[in-house]
C-alpha cells in the first residue's frame, strides 16, 4: 500500500451534531430577536474601517470552528446590513422579507435539489408557483412561465422569447442577420435601464431602442409612439416589440397599458409588460383598472422579493404561447435525457423554459409564504402600502414646507423641502444633506432621483413592516434636519 491510500476518508459534515443543532439553533434565535426588534434598532450603519479590513484578509488556509465563523458573522456582517428589512426602509424598490420566507430559504438550502431536471417534489412545487403567478397576474392556465432570480432576468427572458418569435426568420437558428433589416423595441425614457442591457445583450443594440418620452404624469406618450412608429416603417425599420411599464423605478407610473396593447395588435408587435415592481399593484381595486391590460400582454415580467415580500432572489416571467416560450430555449443534450419513469422522469425540464440549468428551490420559499398568507392577505398589504404613500403626500401637501416633486402613483412618492426665493442649487444641496443624515443617523432609508431637473427625495414603499405612524415620523425628521440644516446655514 502507498502512503497515498491510508489517509483516512473524510467530508465536510460536522465532527459533533449536536454542537451544530446548538449553534443551528442560536442562529434562529438570533434572527427571531433581529426581527423582533428591528423597529427599535438604527436602520443603517456606517461600516468602521476596522471592519472592512477583515474583508480585504487573503483566503484562509485552514478552517476554524463553526461557533468561531459564527462569532465573526454577528461582529463583522450581521450588524452593518442594508436595511431593507426596517420598517422605515424606502430606498431604490426593496422589499422586506419575512420569516417563513427565510425559513423557506433554509429548508430548500438543507434539501438542496438542483429544480431543472428530474422526478422529485422540488419540481412540483415550482410548477405549482409558476401556476399560481398565473392566477395572480389572471393569464390564462395554458400559458408558461418560469422562475428566475429578478426583475432583470425576467425581463430578458421574455424579450429572448419576444425577438426569436418574430416572423418566419428563424432568428433562434440563424440570428438576427435572418431579418430583412433592423428589429426595434418601443419602450419610454422612464423604463428600466435593464430594458436596454437586456436589448443590448440579445443582439439588437442600444440603437434598436427607441425611448419614447412621457406625459406630465411620467406615462408614456402615445401620440409621439405612433409618430415614431410610422417614422421608422417608412424608413424601413423593422418594429417587433412594445414594452409598457406598469409602475416605472422612478415615480410608480402606468404606463397606458389598454392604449398600449390596442397599439401592439395594430401594428403586430410583441406586447410585453415590465411589472417587476407594479404588476402586483393589480391586487389593490384602486388600480386593478390600469394595470387590466397586462392580462393580455404576449409576455409579462414581476419580481416577487418587490411586492410580495418574499425574501431575495425570486422574479417570474410569464410567457402567453408556452411553444413559442419552450421553442426560444429547449434543447436536449444526451445528458440531459428525460425517460418515462424513475428519476430522470417527471415534468418538462425547466432549462427548456430558460437559459439557466442549474437552479435552486427558490419556489419553497414563495410557497410556504403564500401558503401563510393567502392572495387576500397580499391584497390588503399592498393596498396598505398604496393607501400609506397616499397618506404621506397628503402630509407633504399640507406644510408649506414640503412640495411634491411628482404625481402619486401607487406606494412611490416624491417630495422634497422647498423655502421660498430658493433656487435649485440651493434646493438640491438641502434635500441631499437631509437625506445623508436621515440615514446617517439610522431614521430611515429613502433614496433620491432627479425629476425634471427637480433634486428629490423617494419613497418607495414595498415595506410589509411600514406603519402609518412612519410616515408621520418621516415627514417630522425631514423637517427637523432641513430646519438645523438651515440654521447651521
Ligand atoms: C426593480 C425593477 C427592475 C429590475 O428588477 P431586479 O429584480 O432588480 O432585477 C426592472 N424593472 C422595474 C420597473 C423595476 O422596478
Amino acid at each position: 500500500m502507498s502512503q497515498k491510500e491510508n489517509i483516512p476518508d473524510q467530508n465536510l459534515d460536522p465532527k459533533d451534531w449536536e454542537a451544530m443543532r446548538t449553534l443551528g439553533h442560536q442562529m434562529v434565535d438570533d434572527l427571531i430577536d433581529y426581527w423582533a426588534g428591528i423597529r427599535e434598532q438604527k436602520i443603517w450603519r456606517p461600516i468602521p474601517d476596522e471592519v472592512k479590513q477583515v474583508f480585504d484578509q487573503p483566503i484562509p488556509e485552514h478552517g476554524q470552528s463553526p461557533e468561531e465563523v459564527y462569532r465573526e458573522f454577528k461582529e463583522y456582517i450581521f450588524p452593518y446590513n442594508k436595511g431593507n428589512v426596517h420598517p422605515r426602509f424606502f430606498a431604490w424598490i426593496q422589499g422586506t422579507g419575512t420569516p417563513m420566507g427565510t425559513f423557506g430559504d433554509l429548508l430548500a438550502s438543507g434539501m438542496n435539489p438542483n429544480t431543472a431536471i428530474g422526478e422529485h417534489s422540488a419540481m412540483y412545487v415550482d410548477r405549482q408557483v409558476v401556476n399560481w403567478c398565473k392566477q395572480l397576474m389572471n393569464f390564462p392556465s395554458e400559458a408558461s412561465g418560469i422562475l428566475v432570480s429578478g426583475g432583470s432576468m425576467a425581463n430578458i427572458t421574455a424579450l429572448t422569447v419576444a425577438r426569436n418569435s418574430f416572423g418566419e426568420e428563424k432568428i433562434r437558428q440563424k440570428g438576427l442577420k435572418a431579418a430583412s433589416g433592423q428589429l426595434l423595441i418601443y419602450c419610454s425614457v422612464e423604463t428600466h435601464s435593464c430594458i436596454q442591457k437586456a436589448a443590448e445583450i440579445i443582439g439588437l443594440g442600444t440603437d434598436a431602442v427607441r425611448k419614447i418620452g412621457v406625459n406630465e404624469r411620467f406615462e408614456l406618450d402615445v401620440d409621439q409612439l405612433k409618430t415614431q412608429l410610422e417614422a421608422d416603417l417608412q424608413a424601413g425599420f423593422l418594429p417587433f416589440c412594445l414594452v409598457g411599464t406598469a409602475g416605472t423605478v422612478n415615480t410608480g407610473a402606468i404606463d397606458p397599458m389598454e392604449e398600449l396593447l390596442e397599439i401592439s395588435r395594430a401594428y403586430g408587435l410583441w406586447f410585453h409588460v415590465d411589472g417587476a415592481y407594479g404588476a402586483l399593484g393589480k391586487l389593490d381595486s384602486n388600480y386593478a383598472g390600469a394595470l387590466r391590460a397586462i392580462e393580455e400582454a404576449d409576455s409579462l415580467a414581476f419580481d416577487l422579493h418587490k411586492w410580495l415580500y418574499v425574501p431575495y432572489e425570486v422574479g417570474c416571467t410569464l410567457i402567453r404561447d408556452a411553444k413559442k416560450h419552450r421553442d426560444s430555449f429547449a434543447i436536449t443534450p444526451n445528458y440531459l435525457l428525460q425517460e418515462k419513469r424513475g428519476l430522470s422522469g417527471g415534468l418538462d425540464s425547466i432549462n427548456n423554459y430558460g437559459f439557466e440549468l442549474s437552479r435552486g428551490f427558490k419556489a419553497l420559499k414563495v410557497w410556504m409564504s403564500i401558503k401563510e398568507h393567502g392572495r387576500e392577505k397580499y391584497a390588503a398589504m399592498i393596498t396598505q402600502n398604496n393607501r400609506h404613500a397616499a397618506y404621506l403626500a397628503a402630509l407633504v401637501e399640507q406644510n408649506p414646507y414640503l412640495e411634491l416633486t411628482a404625481p402619486l402613483s401607487m406606494s412611490i412618492t416624491c417630495f422634497r423641502m422647498i423655502q421660498p426665493g430658493w433656487e435649485e442649487e440651493a434646493l438640491q444641496a438641502l434635500n441631499k444633506e437631509i437625506l445623508l443624515r436621515l440615514q446617517e443617523e439610522g431614521i430611515a432609508s429613502p433614496s433620491s432621483t432627479i425629476l425634471n431637473g427637480k433634486y428629490t427625495l423617494r419613497v418607495a414603499n414595498v415595506n410589509q413592516r411600514t406603519q402609518r405612524e412612519d410616515m408621520e415620523l418621516l415627514v417630522r425628521e425631514v423637517l427637523r434636519l432641513g430646519k438645523s440644516i438651515i440654521a447651521e446655514g
